[in-house]
């Protein structure tokens, strides 16, 4: 700016103390031809040519705008707003790579936990598909069992059927009997307990009674030889005694009653017949 020396009002004097001459620089906006134009004369002359006033003023507005800075600056300047964009742009893709690494690893955390909840739930069905498959393969062999234990046989073979049951010369004969060798081998009907094993005071000679699982208690009798015990567990088809004619008998055969509930005695063919045994 140039100095003045005279001063009205409020004005404050100059920061600076007056020098001898000035030189109003122009700006690098002027173009040569105009800036060589400009003559500066002594301080306090204002007397400038009216081209050198006019960039005079030119150069004081483009100053007054902030625009005259130094070039260097300027690309500094510019180069720091790139720069600090670079760094927005870094900050922000940096950002988006934290963000999206966070998500990737919540979406790779959630996968393994859905894959682990899977695996589990795979196992855990596979655990109780296992639990079931064995408690229907034991129920099933206790069925077998069962059934095995169950069934009814016939209590000996190579016989011939001889009284049959009902009333025999004016008398009840509440059995059938089978005619056989003596010494061949009795069977238990099915499972049961032996009840009796010994020798009848009324006539029936060496005899077994056997209470099935059902209740039915048969007696056979007559026999030869016994080889159960009061108390023993038999199965169906179990060797109980061996036939004879012992106690009151005309002949070698086997005497059989059957008692449903133990009670009185029914014809033995039909019962055994309804249970799967034809004598
Ligand atoms: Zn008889």
């Amino acid at each position: 700016m140039p100095s003045n020396n005279s001063y009205t009002g409020r004005h404050r004097p100059p920061s600076k103390p007056s020098r001898g001459r000035q030189f109003v620089v122009p700006v690098a906006l002027l173009s040569s031809t105009v800036a060589g134009g400009l003559v500066v004369r002594q301080a306090g002359a204002q007397e400038l040519s009216p081209e050198a006033a006019a960039m005079k003023n030119v150069s004081n507005s483009v100053a007054g705008l902030g625009l005259a800075a130094d070039p260097d600056a300027v690309a500094a300047a510019a180069a720091n707003r790139a720069g600090a964009r670079s760094s927005r742009d870094m900050a922000r893709d940096a950002s988006a790579i934290i963000v999206g690494a966070t998500t990737s690893a919540e979406a790779a955390a959630a996968d393994a936990q859905e894959a682990a909840d899977r695996a589990a739930a795979a196992e855990k069905a596979r655990a109780k598909a296992k639990a079931e498959a064995d408690r229907k393969a034991k129920e099933a062999a206790r069925a077998r069992a069962i059934a095995r234990a169950h069934r009814w046989v016939n209590p000996l073979s190579g016989y011939t059927l001889t009284s049959g049951f009902g009333w025999r010369w004016g008398k009840m004969h509440p059995a059938q009997d089978l005619a056989v060798a003596t010494g061949t081998p009795v069977h238990a009907l099915s499972s049961g307990t032996v009840v009796f094993s010994g020798w009848s005071t009324e006539g029936y000679g060496y005899m077994v009674k056997i209470r099935y699982w059902d209740g039915t208690v048969s007696w056979m009798a007559h026999n030869s030889r016994l080889v159960v015990s009061v108390g023993e567990e038999v199965e169906p088809g179990q060797l109980v005694s061996y036939s004879g004619s012992t106690g009151n008998s005309t002949g070698p055969h086997v005497h059989l009653e059957i008692h449903p509930d133990d009670g009185a005695a029914v014809s033995p063919r039909p019962w055994l017949a309804d249970r799967g045994v034809y004598l």
